[in-house]
């Protein structure tokens, strides 16, 4: 799991899941090309699939920020040993967005010597996803570091991440 890996506990190994014995067909490799609504296909790099009923589950990326300032964000196992690679006695780390990821790289930073600066577009962590008021109550997650809510940054440069004016 990501919060091991970037608090330096232990590599990331694969989840062993029994797919024969649940039934569930996987192909491996198999990347899915396009969709073919009128015959019900999924045209893939391995032929055609047939469905009845359809799941799309391509999962999400990471929102990338403009400027050529270095950005390191958090989804892959390679992604993870990179942060925790950086996250080192004396650095003062930026973290952009104060949801449950940002909280979780912000509590591996301080735990590693880091300095913290969260910074939140929202007036409170989880406001996203929880609103304010309850986001609120989660203000003590960020105890240790600096938190900054209703700041936009609109790009990370080389000298630094640049904000919106105040709103
Ligand atoms: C750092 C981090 C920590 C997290 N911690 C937690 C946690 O503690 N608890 C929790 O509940 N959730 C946690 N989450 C959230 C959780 O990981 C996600 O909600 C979950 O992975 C989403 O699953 P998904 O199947 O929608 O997408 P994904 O996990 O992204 O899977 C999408 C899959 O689709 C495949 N794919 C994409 N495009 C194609 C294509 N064209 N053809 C074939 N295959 C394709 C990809 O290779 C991938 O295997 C965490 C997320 C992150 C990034």
């Amino acid at each position: 799991m990501s919060k091991a890996v970037i608090r330096g506990k232990r590599d990331s190994k694969p989840l062993k899941v029994r797919y024969e014995e649940l039934g569930i067909d996987v192909r491996l490799g198999v990347v899915a090309e396009s969709l073919e609504l009128e015959s019900m296909r999924v045209l893939t790099s391995a032929g055609p699939v047939e469905f009845s009923h359809l799941v799309i589950a391509t999962g999400a990326t990471p929102v990338r920020l403009p400027g050529d300032g270095e950005q390191l964000v958090l989804r892959t196992d390679v992604e993870a040993a990179a942060l925790r690679d950086r996250l080192v006695p004396g650095a003062h780390v930026a973290v952009i967005g104060a949801s449950w990821i940002g909280a979780e790289v912000a509590h591996a930073a301080l735990e590693r010597g880091c300095g913290v600066t969260g910074l939140e577009y929202h007036p409170a962590p989880l406001a996203q996803a929880l609103g304010s008021e309850l986001g609120g109550r989660f203000a003590s997650w960020w105890d240790g570091a600096e938190l900054r809510t209703g700041q936009s940054v609109t790009a990370v440069e080389p000298d630094g991440v640049h904000l919106a004016a105040a709103r």
